[in-house]
């Protein structure tokens, strides 16, 4: 195709090709670090405070050059760097989201059974529930004790630590139970159980019934200091287990957990740290929660931070602040809604209209619009701000190609571009292709991180 067919790895030479492949070595780590959207916060913020960022709760004034960073509720972070241009006059926003599909374990998690101890789990984002079935599984997250303490919890990640899994019924006997199921039955919700356990306590009361369930939270206990009541208020994530790998005989491509979206939440977080120059309006990169269940809460993008931390700049940036300032800011600003988009599969052909398809090795996906149904619940971008990306994007020499979430009225999907729009921020999809998207081994190209993280750089320039 006229802007794709020359593009791609054809044209890379070598001292490029070793460029691109160190760059996934550091994306890859980061990936192993933050599976989960505190966690990438956490890392967030380490990461920002050394490469010179602070925290913006600390400054009475915000001046061109300052580096600063706001941590909602320590799920939701965002990086800025103060233009040289009046904040008004507008910012260049590269959103993406940390969170990626997964189990939660529910509030009241364990139970025994037949002296197997158990815990329920509820899913959070879109998945194919058979993918979790029989995988080695690591819990990560918190726990709120009564008095408030915070106990964190990663356990599977370390070859010394046990995982969990969810047992799947074997093909001899699944003919009645399982076969017919259609396929996002093939594993209901409620089965979705880890196994934790199977020793039953020796203990004398006779009044505990539940002996493994016993040993389990008798485990907690002396681990973390934790009882029954605490899951109550926890939020405790199960996600594959395991590090990042390379794929294929090349090693062009990675295979990982959660690159949807972290691939954007990386790539973006990385390039505002490298900005070598003050950019001339004010740079920032946000990083939201909540993106797959909808955007909601107070740490996704259809709450009002984006207002609270942007009229927090302007204030802190100008003294003679008003309501009027955020709004010419909010509305003269520029967007990228950075989350990836389908890479075509030859397997999978028929789901695409190949002559709009993204394929992998072809850079950033340029996507003016998402949605379904004849373009409902999309952003759908202005052909002038298109226009305006694509001229960046070639000026820059950055490869790109447009994408499509599918065929017409084959499926379709949403991102938080239409949030951000709403606001009055010039916004357009943009994020590279992936196969097997919302897996718990999801595919990305060395080549397209690469190309997306110059991209990224590029716009905070804009
Ligand atoms: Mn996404
Ligand atoms: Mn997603």
């Amino acid at each position: 195709m006229f802007y794709k067919k020359e593009n791609g790895w054809k044209g890379v030479v070598e001292a490029e090709k070793k460029n691109i492949f160190e760059f996934s070595e550091g994306y890859k780590k980061f990936l192993d670090i933050g599976k989960t959207e505190r966690e990438f916060v956490s890392r967030g913020v380490e990461l920002a405070e050394f490469f010179g960022f602070k925290n913006a709760a600390n400054f009475k004034e915000l001046k061109t050059g300052d580096k600063v960073y706001y941590n909602n509720r320590g799920k939701n972070l965002v990086l800025a760097i103060i233009g040289k241009k009046n904040i008004t006059e507008g910012i260049n926003y590269v959103v993406s989201h940390i969170d990626s599909p997964r189990l939660d374990l529910k509030q009241n998690p364990l139970y025994e059974e037949m002296e197997l101890s158990y815990m329920r789990t509820h899913y959070y984002g879109g998945i194919k529930k058979y993918h979790w079935a029989t995988l080695p599984l690591a819990m990560h997250g918190i726990v709120v004790l009564e008095n408030g303490k915070k106990v964190e919890i990663v356990i599977g990640e370390k070859e010394s630590d046990p995982v969990f899994n969810i047992p799947d019924l074997l093909p001899h006997l699944w003919g009645k139970t399982q076969a017919e199921r259609k396929a996002p039955e093939v594993l209901m919700g409620e089965e979705l159980q880890i196994i934790v356990g199977t020793i039953p306590a020796t203990i004398e009361n006779k009044e505990i019934k539940d002996l493994v369930k016993y040993t389990v939270m008798k485990k907690l206990n002396e681990d973390y200091g934790i009882v029954e009541e605490d899951f109550i208020s926890a939020e405790l994530q199960l996600v594959p287990a395991g590090k990042s790998r390379d794929v294929g005989l090349d090693r062009s491509i990675v295979g990982a957990y959660g690159q949807d979206d972290r691939i954007c939440g990386y790539t973006s977080l990385k390039a505002i740290l490298d900005l070598k120059d003050i950019p001339e309006k004010t740079a920032v990169c946000f990083l939201a929660d909540k993106e797959e269940t909808g955007s909601n809460g107070s740490t996704g993008l259809q709450s009002d931070y984006i207002e609270y931390f942007t009229s927090d700049m302007i204030s802190k940036n100008n003294e003679k602040y008003s309501d009027l300032d955020l709004r010419q800011c909010l509305w003269n600003s520029k967007a990228m809604s950075s989350d990836v988009n389908v890479a075509a599969d030859p397997i999978f052909k028929s789901v695409h209209e190949m002559q709009n398809a993204a394929e992998l090795n072809y850079g950033i996906v340029v996507t003016k619009y998402t949605g379904s149904r004849g373009k409902s619940g999309t952003n759908d971008a202005d052909a002038e701000y298109v226009a305006e990306i694509r001229t960046l994007l070639n000026r820059e020499n950055i490869r790109w190609q447009t994408g499509m979430l599918g065929k017409v009225d084959e499926g379709g999907g949403g991102t938080v571009a239409m949030f951000l729009a709403q606001k009055g921020i010039r916004t357009i999809d943009v994020g590279p292709a992936l196969l097997s998207m919302h897996a718990p081994f999801e595919l990305a190209s060395k080549f397209d991180i690469y190309e997306t993280y110059k991209a990224y750089k590029a716009f905070y320039n804009l």
